[in-house]
């Protein structure tokens, strides 16, 4: 089946619907906490490929690549920087396969990068630049249908990675921030200098993944629509995660419980929505069903 393209298809009207947690639902299967997944990319590819089968099953419009942490920077924190070219690659590869046949998107997605911006850190915005742009220019050669530079939580630094994106794509471009402080990023970032910010770009879709709350979320959700025109990419996490008496953690929204909100944040102004951090399929499913009613 041709895939229209992601912005047709949000200019016809349509909800769609991204997919859930990679790194949470990894660690439900084995994988071990505080090791990234873009190592599972290369150890147990047969792993990321149930996980985004699970999630096109339960009614994914859009995939993420397994790709958040794959700048050369941040793979460099877990040794993997001569693996950058690989990673990326086989990523988009196995969602290739995940998706043939079907009408879902791939979406390349870049995370931050885990090195704050100077003058608070050594990251200078060439270097920022430079990494993201060789990531991007990967994941857009391997042929994804659209990009997302997910979980920003400074402005310096996603900047930097829109800059990079767009001086070698055209690609349908989503720029999603992390609301860790309710209505605040880590970074003091509000939903208005985050409009303010992309407005200075060719960024399709504005988004927001993961928060301190559904309803934080929510709110920054209905302030971001207040402000701009532009689609809403939502993908709130399940909560905060809590320790059990084993010591596992988990996540205390249940699918049910996000399920029901779904109607909330499309009237909001969510136009593709999905779940971070927590949201399991089951999850997803419940996602899915309410959005697509
Ligand atoms: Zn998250």
């Amino acid at each position: 089946m041709a895939n229209l393209n992601l912005l047709e298809r949000l200019k016809a009207g349509e909800i769609l619907v991204s997919d859930g947690a990679t790194g949470t639902n990894l660690q439900q299967v084995g994988m071990v906490r505080g090791k990234s997944a873009e190592n599972w990319v290369l150890e147990n590819p047969q792993a990321i490929m149930d996980l985004e089968k699970q999630f096109i099953e339960a009614g994914s419009d859009i995939i993420l690549t397994c790709t958040f942490g794959a700048t050369r920077l941040r793979l460099a924190a877990s040794g993997l920087a001569d693996n950058v070219v690989e990673i990326n690659q086989k990523a988009v590869a196995l969602a290739k396969q995940t998706t043939k046949g079907r009408d879902v998107l791939i979406a390349g997605s870049i995370g931050a990068t885990g090195s704050m911006m100077q003058p608070l850190g050594s990251l200078s915005i060439e270097d920022a630049q430079a990494t993201f742009g060789e990531q991007a220019k990967l994941l857009v050669d391997a042929g994804v249908d659209l990009l997302v530079i997910e979980t920003q939580f400074d402005l310096a630094e996603a900047r930097a990675a829109i800059e990079a994106v767009r001086r070698l794509s055209d690609l349908p471009l989503v720029v999603s921030f992390s609301y860790d402080r309710g209505k605040r990023t880590m970074m003091g970032v509000s939903a208005r200098s985050m409009f303010e910010m992309s407005n200075l770009f060719e960024v399709d879709v504005l988004g927001i993944n993961c928060g301190r709350s559904l309803d934080e979320n929510l709110a920054v959700l209905k302030e971001l629509r207040s402000l701009s025109d532009k689609p809403i990419w939502f993908k709130p996490n399940a909560g905060l995660p809590e320790i059990d008496s084993l010591g596992n953690t988990y996540y205390a929204t249940t699918p049910e419980q996000m399920g029901i909100q779904v109607h909330d944040w499309i009237e909001a102004g969510a136009q593709v929505v999905g779940g971070c951090c927590g949201t399991s399929p089951d999850h997803l499913r419940k996602i899915a069903s309410a959005a697509h009613l």
